[in-house]
């Protein structure tokens, strides 16, 4: 169900219907007040266009937070296209959807989502260039291509569980911690890699057996059955795998006095936040500690690649953390919605400059 409250703060929403093709998508652009509207393109089966429409008004939206507080010059937005990523997908679909992006005359910039994949992306690609993401030495523009965002992302998580475990343990070393990754695929692994080379013990659970296999193997970790990861006792959880994780039946049973994990919207609901708050466990928010991807794929939007840029951009999530923690403590309110908050004031203080 759609709600007025969503359009909020919403520039401009488009429905995009190509008849040949079968293209059914909307766009939205959240706000552009900081730069064009970036944001990745969701592929999903939705059961009707109002269900696409309030994900894609939802993810703008989101979209616009993660950028103010990764401090690019980009704002918010998002692409849903409603269909099977597994039947549905056609060059002449995709082809019309780079045509639909072009239309919007650069105020939204595309990447990679859930359901699409590089050659989807390169197939768009050939009908608009507000493409970001695509693969690195495999096209015209490969010289100032990111190629794949997750050792970026690790990264950022990485320094983001450095900052959590300064602030709230008073450590400047994570030397000899326990730290609990939930998935081991793209992103859990390269962070493993970071937190294996400074001396955590490492706690890992995954649905695939080689992704398992693999941390034991080059983590020395400790598999953890699935049910169990979330309970279990250590200095810092890391989910890196599911949303909703933090949920009424995960709160109370977690052990761990910090969470900081790459996942996307850990919370269930925004209320979720004050329960972690209030049984003293310092949440890192998820859009701002798993920023690393999408500060590599703007070096790529924004026009010529500059790494230095890149890192420059994905170090300082380490202070941004500390300024939320610093924030929230001083106001008694839950990080998630300090966080929205400083992501909100940067926007409104781009549209008085
Ligand atoms: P991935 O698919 O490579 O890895 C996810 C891993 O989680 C897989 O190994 C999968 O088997 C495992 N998994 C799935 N269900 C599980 C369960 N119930 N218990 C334990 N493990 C389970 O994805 P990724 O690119 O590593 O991304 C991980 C998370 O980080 C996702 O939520 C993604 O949205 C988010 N994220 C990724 C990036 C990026 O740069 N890749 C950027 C921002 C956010």
């Amino acid at each position: 169900m759609i709600d007025k409250n969503q359009f909020r703060g919403h520039e401009q929403v488009a429905y995009f219907h190509d008849k040949e093709s079968g293209l059914k998508a909307f766009i939205a652009v959240h706000d552009t007040s900081l730069g064009p509207a970036a944001g990745g393109c969701r592929m999903w089966p939705y059961a009707n266009e109002m269900d696409a429409l309030s994900d894609a008004l939802r993810l703008a939206r989101g979209m616009s937070y993660k950028n103010a507080m990764a401090g690019l010059p980009l704002g918010g937005g998002k692409a849903v296209i409603i269909g099977n990523s597994k039947t549905d997908k056609s060059d002449e679909l995709f082809k019309a959807l780079g045509r639909s992006i072009e239309s919007l005359n650069g105020a939204y910039i595309t990447a990679e989502d859930v359901g699409m994949t590089e050659h989807d992306m390169m197939t768009i690609a050939t009908e608009t260039d507000h493409v970001a993401g695509l693969p690195q030495g495999d096209n015209d523009s490969s010289d100032h291509a990111s190629g794949d965002p997750s050792p970026f992302t690790a990264k950022g998580i990485y320094l983001g569980i450095k900052a959590a475990v300064k602030y709230k343990l008073g450590k400047d070393s994570l030397e000899g911690l326990t730290i609990a990754v939930q998935g081991v695929g793209h992103v859990g692994q390269y962070l493993c890699q970071h937190l294996y080379n400074d001396g955590v013990k490492l706690l890992v659970s995954d649905i695939v057996q080689e992704n398992l296999e693999y941390a034991v193997e080059h983590f020395n970790a400790t598999v953890v059955p699935i049910d169990e990861i979330l309970s279990v006792k250590a200095d810092v959880l890391s989910p890196c795998a599911l949303g909703a994780i933090i949920n009424d039946d995960t709160v109370p049973n977690f052990n761990v006095p910090i969470i900081a994990g790459g996942a996307n919207n850990q919370l269930a609901e925004d209320t979720h936040g004050i329960r972690l708050m209030d049984k003293g466990i310092l949440f890192a928010p998820d859009y701002v500690i798993n920023a690393g991807g999408i500060i590599n794929v703007s070096g790529e939007a924004i026009g010529d690649y500059d790494i230095d840029w890149v890192n420059k951009k994905v170090d300082n999530i380490y202070n941004t953390l500390i300024h939320i923690f610093e924030r929230a403590d001083q106001e008694q309110r839950p990080t998630n919605v300090v966080a929205d908050e400083m992501a909100e004031e940067i926007i409104a203080n781009a549209k008085i400059s």
